[in-house]
């Protein structure tokens, strides 16, 4: 892992078009979590801080941001997007540097995703109208859609660098201006496109970012009365703490949290297929995955059979070196994160499910969160490993006895952000698609997004959506104007 050893410049705050340190001095030390030594320090921002960058999104959101023509905020956009391209290779090792994801990923997945958010939004900008509406031939009556204010984006470490496009993006597509907090595990790659954002031509104190702690950065932009939504990702635990920061200020909220989301595969199905996105599903990204397919719902006359071709694809994917290309299984984000789900899978066989694949730390050269791919057969839906969110690579199999038994038991969990069908009876496709309670559902696939597609849960799992028109709405709200003609 030679390349780890290249030095990356110490991260600072990014606060009305400057970079800058945080007024308290204050920095922490980011870690790769692959190797276990320090990558650089970065600013680490205080309440200071944040009235700083809020003050400064404030004075922008009614100056320069909404000074410009909506065509000229979309080219600032697209070019963001452009620059994400240009610096694809640089942006992906440090997001591979900080997270521990495979650098394929970062490469060739991640950065796409991102560039292609401030793209696709880019087209927004120009798109946003409001409506006439005859009330009265006397009267001239109309809606304007107006953006919401500041927007407060505080985002997790799994996805970093996505979900600053998936949280900025549409936010300043609809004329909003954003202060950023990433995630304290992971503030790389946010703070190099808050410095893109700038080279794009983004006016000073449209896009902040302030690297920091939850607890401190984090809460002081919930309760910072200058801010008027906040668009927040992460764990139902602190999602639900925000909810109720956030109702002292009123503040619009939208909430992306946890997920517990099943993978149900009917014996009619392409079983070979089945097999290969079960595998994607919980798999990519380490299983650290909003979204992943953690509750594999098997048929009973295909159980055992499909299970075995399972746990020999789990076995041939072995944790490796992050940096190197043909890796597809990296480190978790950290040792606690390691823990917590090497602890899940004792937990597991402990209420009896059986270890089939992996279930092991697996360091290389003694260091790193490596944990193998984990299958566990036998699996009761009532289980800690069927109810809790692990955000690790295990995948925890539950055998079912047709459509009705499928579907109660695949909505049996507090969460309801995703799922999957695996079927080649269309009818039962999208019978179950309907019942399922679960704000994406993937037929024949697993784990795909697009900007153009909403994303976001139920239940346990939040509100508000990401991505597509439906984020628009909440990043915008409707004024109405009633004229006298008279
Ligand atoms: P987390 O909730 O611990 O932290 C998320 C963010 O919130 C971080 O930036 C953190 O600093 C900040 N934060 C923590 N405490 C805070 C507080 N009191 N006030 C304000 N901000 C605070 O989550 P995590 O461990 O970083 O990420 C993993 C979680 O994110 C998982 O539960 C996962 O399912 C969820 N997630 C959801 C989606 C989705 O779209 N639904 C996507 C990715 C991740």
């Amino acid at each position: 892992m030679a390349e780890t050893l290249a030095p990356v410049k110490p991260g600072r705050l990014i606060i009305d078009g400057k970079a800058v340190d945080a007024a308290s001095g204050a920095t922490f030390t980011t870690v790769n979590p692959a190797t276990e030594e320090p990558i650089t320090t970065v600013a680490e921002a205080g309440p200071e801080d944040v009235d700083r960058a809020v003050k400064a999104a404030r004075i922008a959101l009614d100056g320069a941001w909404a000074k410009m023509k909506p065509i000229d905020r979309s080219r600032v956009l697209w070019k963001l997007g452009d620059l994400v391209l240009e610096h694809a290779d640089e942006l992906a090792r440090l997001e591979t540097l900080d997270n521990g994801k495979p650098i394929f990923e970062s490469r060739y997945v991640d950065i796409d995703m991102v560039a292609r958010c401030f793209h696709y939004f880019s087209g927004w900008a120009t798109k946003l109208t409001g409506d006439t509406t005859p009330v009265n031939p006397s009267l001239f009556t109309y809606t304007l859609r107006e953006p919401v204010g500041v927007v407060g984006a505080i985002i997790p470490w799994n996805f970093p660098m996505i979900m600053v496009g998936w949280k900025t993006a549409p936010a300043l597509a609809a004329g909003n201006t954003v202060v950023l907090k990433p995630a304290e595990l992971t503030p790389l790659t946010a703070i190099r496109i808050g410095e893109l954002a700038l080279e794009a031509g983004m006016p000073p104190g449209v896009f902040n970012v302030l690297p920091g702690k939850g607890r401190i950065a984090g809460e002081a932009l919930v309760k910072h009365p200058g801010v008027a939504k906040v668009s927040f990702t992460g764990s139902t635990e602190v999602g639900i703490h925000l909810m109720r920061t956030a109702a002292d200020s009123l503040k619009k909220l939208t909430l992306e949290l946890g997920g517990k989301s099943p993978n149900i595969v009917f014996a009619d199905a392409d079983l070979d297929a089945a097999v290969k996105g079960a595998t994607i599903g919980i798999f990519y990204g380490k299983g650290e995955v909003c979204g992943a397919g953690s509750r594999l719902f098997v048929e009973k006359s295909i159980h055992d059979d499909f299970v075995s071709k399972l746990a020999e694809r789990a076995k041939k994917l072995v944790p490796a070196d992050p940096m190197d290309p043909k890796t597809r299984l990296g480190s978790l984000v950290s040792k606690p994160q390691m823990e917590r789900v090497l602890g899940y899978v004792e937990s597991g066989v402990k209420e009896g499910a059986q270890l089939i694949a992996g279930g092991q730390r697996q360091p290389i050269n003694g260091k790193g969160a490596f944990v193998q791919a984990t299958v566990l057969a036998g699996v009761n839906n009532r289980m800690r490993v069927a109810q809790e969110e692990i955000f690790g690579p295990v995948l925890s199999v539950i055998p079912f006895d047709g459509v009705d038994d499928a579907v109660t038991q695949a909505n049996d969990v507090p969460y309801g952000l995703a799922a999957g069908v695996w079927t080649r009876d269309v009818k039962k496709a999208h019978t179950v698609a309907r019942r399922l309670a679960a704000g994406t559902v993937w037929v024949n696939m697993y784990g795909f997004y697009d900007p153009a597609m909403p994303f976001g849960g139920v239940k346990g799992s939040g509100f508000g959506r990401d991505l597509g028109e439906a984020c628009l709405q909440e990043y915008t709200q409707v004024k109405s104007v009633w004229m006298n003609l008279e």
